[in-house]
């Protein structure tokens, strides 16, 4: 690929986003993520017509079997724009990577256009009530029974599994090895009557995830996704991908959306001159400034070929402490009005929103703590936890919601 080749795709790629990358527009607050979701739905759809879907994908799967330095074009023209494909992060970032890696070629054929495309979505199924940090805990069973799984159990914390079609789910297929080892993972469909979805009503408003029962959901042999009891080691991979996916975004080089954001809201509120605003704004530039750099470097070793590291963490955990940083500052600058705002001042009512979601980057994903423990032992090298179920086979840990 010349240098020649890379600008007339850029070219192409800036065309399109000048045509088709139009930020949403809110009918209204609520169901904020339905429109959201359908907002990402459209642009994707357009994507994949204009041959720039799944861009590294192969084109049998419905990629557009692209170079990833066409990719890092790509994502360098999108930073330019506003987010159009948010709601597709974990179907995108997680379980497209996660199918093309370990589905066979009659599922990769069959379901990776569609989710490509955007025109299926898929949801992540790990977090149980009693198993989230430590998520190899998970008591959700699945037995073989002939030519089909028979699943039962309950997840939690879903995102978006009411918008889904389907969904890569991790269960317990032999409690009699250790925890990590007996656990293996499916794809399954959630429009299954035997798969039943309940919203959870969050403390902003927004209704966007849910707990799922599966009571004898039966599906196909051959939708266990790679091999028989590797669950962990696929949980782990997706783990990753997921913390890349939140870390480091769908777009490439220097982005600083929230300072732009509190720079527009500082010139509006007039306090963009006060000392003390402008030192806070260049506390969270310099934050999201490095967080660049950081996911930079994270995507430039998988260009070169390395499987998404322990060095995702990173990413992410920058991500929630810009988070908290902004919290906080928020409250000094917007004042009372964050919360006792006016009716119809929609900017406030917008704001007002941001301290209540800033928890969940800092859950989503793995918690802070566990970000920080991972990257305690594994990037910096230093002792790991000691496990007291070590070598203790699963049906005899006292885990989970498991209590005598
Ligand atoms: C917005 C949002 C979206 C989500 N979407 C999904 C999804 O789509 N799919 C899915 O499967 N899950 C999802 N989750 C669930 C998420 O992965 C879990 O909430 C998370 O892993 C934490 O698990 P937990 O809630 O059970 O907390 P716990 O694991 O019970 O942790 C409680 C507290 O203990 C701390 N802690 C636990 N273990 C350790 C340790 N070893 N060292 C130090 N501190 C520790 C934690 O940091 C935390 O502060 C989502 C969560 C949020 C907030």
């Amino acid at each position: 690929m010349t240098d020649t080749d890379l600008d007339a795709f850029r070219t192409r790629c800036r065309e399109f986003l000048e045509e088709h990358a139009s930020p949403l527009q809110l009918d209204g607050p609520d169901p904020r993520d339905d429109q959201t979701v359908a907002h990402s739905q459209a642009f994707l759809k357009k994507l994949a017509d204009a041959g720039l879907g799944g861009l590294t994908y192969a084109t049998e799967y419905g990629g557009a079997g692209l170079t990833k330095a066409e990719e890092r074009v790509w994502r360098e023209e999108y930073a330019h724009f506003p987010d159009c494909s948010g709601a597709f992060t974990i179907s995108h970032g997680m379980c497209l990577p996660m199918m093309n890696e370990f589905g066979s070629e009659e599922l990769k054929k069959q379901y990776m256009p569609r989710m490509i495309s955007g025109e299926d979505m898929w949801c992540q199924m790990f977090s149980e009530p009693g198993a989230g940090s430590d998520v190899a805990s998970l008591q959700t069973k699945a037995v073989k029974d002939g030519d089909q799984w028979i699943i039962n159990g309950q997840k939690v914390w879903t995102t978006l599994a009411h918008h889904s079609n389907y969904g890569l789910i991790v269960a317990r297929t032999d409690p009699e090895l250790v925890k990590h080892a007996g656990l293996s993972m499916f794809m399954i469909d959630m429009r299954d009557p035997a798969v039943e979805i309940r919203p959870i009503h969050q403390i902003d408003g927004g209704m966007h995830f849910n707990e799922i029962f599966f009571t004898d959901l039966a599906i196909p042999a051959d939708w266990l996704l790679g091999e028989y009891n590797a669950g962990w080691k696929q949980a782990t991979a997706m783990l990753m991908y997921e913390r890349v996916a939140i870390g480091t975004g769908s777009k490439s080089g220097i982005t600083t959306p929230m300072f732009n954001r509190i720079k527009r809201e500082a010139a509006r509120l007039g306090t963009i001159q006060d000392p003390i605003v402008r030192d806070k704004m260049m506390q969270i530039y310099s934050q999201e400034v490095t967080k660049s750099l950081v996911s930079m470097r994270t995507r430039a070793e998988m260009k070169a070929g390395k499987a998404p590291g322990p060095g995702g963490s990173l990413g992410k955990l920058h991500g929630s402490n810009i988070g908290w940083m902004t919290r906080e500052f928020l409250h000094e600058m917007v004042g009372p009005q964050i919360m006792a705002y006016e009716q119809g001042d929609e900017s406030a009512e917008e704001w007002s929103k941001y301290p209540l979601r800033a928890f969940m980057g800092s859950i989503a994903g793995g918690t802070d703590e566990i970000q920080r423990n991972i990257i305690g032992d594994r990037v910096l090298g230093l002792p790991r936890d000691v496990a007291v179920d070590k070598g203790v086979p699963f049906n005899q840990l006292k885990v989970g919601t498991v209590s005598e």
